[in-house]
């Protein structure tokens, strides 16, 4: 059997989103663009309707939603506000390798309470030295007694400076290379964290990116996230869940800036006829609409390979190259399309196209994207 037609409850799930981004974030997703402000207000209402870490397993109190009905929700968030909505996002990208990996203890202790409150989390992965090169981060742990003293300094990480906990990985052991890697949970309230100022980005600056520092951290053993020596495969591993709905985003802000460009050009005349009826117009509109087409089915694709239990890395990295391509090239056609309009503030479709530069560099640049899918063709894997 074959089908994409969404279920009853899956088009209620989506319609609920929808909804929300109408009234919730559409309406002030300008003011947290130009404010910079954490768009808590916003935060707190999405938590309140099940909207936000929706991948809590259901033993831990969560909705334990699947990948797919995830990116439902993605898609719709990211139209409503895509710098909100990688607020959201950033929790469920440090949640997925410790719902993959942690102990009991630790999701009782960090995971479970997220469902009651709007607690957020980060990754810290990335550093000053290293991004889409991870083997080469410098951040280390050193065992010492029952604990694990942490140095190092993280960079770019989304929601640092409103996190109540960090996915951290560091280097326990440097001459086993990847299996020397440690993945740890960090409270941003502990001795010797400190968090950076909020980075002032091109776009998606509701959402906050800053650095953090580790001196002399002292962790608990117990906050290591699966095995000594694991964390290389958590965090590379939580990609397969997230990047579609990171992907998805990508396909919401290309369509909302879509649908901004065809009001326009419905609305605009020029030589006597509206913008829409020259075909050097309606052509970019087309190309719009089958590439946002195209793009989601992909992204259903590598949602759905996983939640068959099958390996989807190679569909996750094209889902994401494609998608965020499609929603940059679509945001700067809408600003093409609104002319002197499109690239003032006045109009949504400037903030569309800052916010959508994102999606070719965070969680894997484009370039690391094809590289990936290139592994996974030429090994045979899919
Ligand atoms: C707003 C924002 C939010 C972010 N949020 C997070 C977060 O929450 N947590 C986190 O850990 N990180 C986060 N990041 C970091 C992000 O994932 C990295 O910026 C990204 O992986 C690229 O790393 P880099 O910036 O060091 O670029 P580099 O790795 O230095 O790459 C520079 C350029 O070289 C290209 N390149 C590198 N290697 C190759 C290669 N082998 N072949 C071809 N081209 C190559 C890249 O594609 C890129 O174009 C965020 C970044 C930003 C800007």
């Amino acid at each position: 059997m074959f089908s994409l037609e969404l279920s009853e409850d899956q088009v209620a799930f989506r319609d609920l989103a929808r909804q929300f981004a109408e009234n919730e974030m559409r309406p002030v997703a300008a003011h947290y663009d130009e404010t910079g402000e954490f768009a808590w207000p916003v935060i707190r209402k999405a938590h309140e309707l099940g909207l936000m870490n929706t991948h809590i397993p259901e033993a831990y109190g969560g909705l334990g939603l699947s990948t797919f009905n995830g990116i439902l929700i993605a898609e719709e968030m990211a139209w409503g506000c895509s710098g909100i909505g990688t607020a959201m996002e950033a929790n469920g990208l440090a949640l997925a390798p410790v719902i993959l990996g942690a102990s009991p203890f630790l999701l009782n202790k960090y995971v479970a309470p997220m469902v009651d409150e709007p607690i957020m989390a980060a990754y810290g992965v990335t550093e000053p030295g290293a991004g889409s090169d991870v083997a080469s981060l410098r951040t280390t742990a050193v065992k010492r007694g029952d604990k694990w003293i942490l140095n190092g300094a993280k960079m770019w990480i989304t929601n640092a400076g409103v996190a109540d906990w960090f996915f951290v990985l560091a280097y326990t052991d440097k001459d086993a290379k990847h299996k020397g890697m440690t993945a740890f949970i960090v409270e941003s309230k502990w001795d010797g964290v400190e968090v950076g100022k909020k980075e002032k980005n091109l776009g998606q600056r509701a959402s906050d990116t800053r650095g953090i520092t580790f001196t002399d951290v002292e962790v608990p053993d117990e906050n290591v996230v699966g095995e000594v020596g694991g964390g290389w495969k958590l965090a590379m591993g939580a990609f397969d869940h997230t990047r579609p709905a990171v992907s998805a985003a990508a396909v919401g802000l290309a369509r909302a800036a879509m649908e901004h460009a065809i009001q326009y050009a419905l609305e605009r005349k020029t030589f006597g006829k509206p913008i829409a009826a020259h075909q050097g117009i309606s052509f970019m509109l087309a190309d719009m609409a089958k590439d946002i087409e195209a793009a989601r089915l992909l992204v259903w694709k590598a949602a759905w390979e996983i939640d068959q239990g099958r390996r989807n890395t190679m569909y996750a990295s094209m889902g994401k190259a494609f998608a965020a391509d499609v929603a940059h090239r679509v945001a700067s056609d809408a600003v093409q399309i609104l002319g002197g309009y499109g690239y003032n503030n006045e109009y949504p479709v400037e903030k569309l196209l800052r916010d959508s530069k994102i999606f070719q560099i965070y969680e894997g640049t484009s370039q690391i994207q094809r590289l990936i899918i290139a592994r996974e063709l030429l090994s045979g894997v899919r």
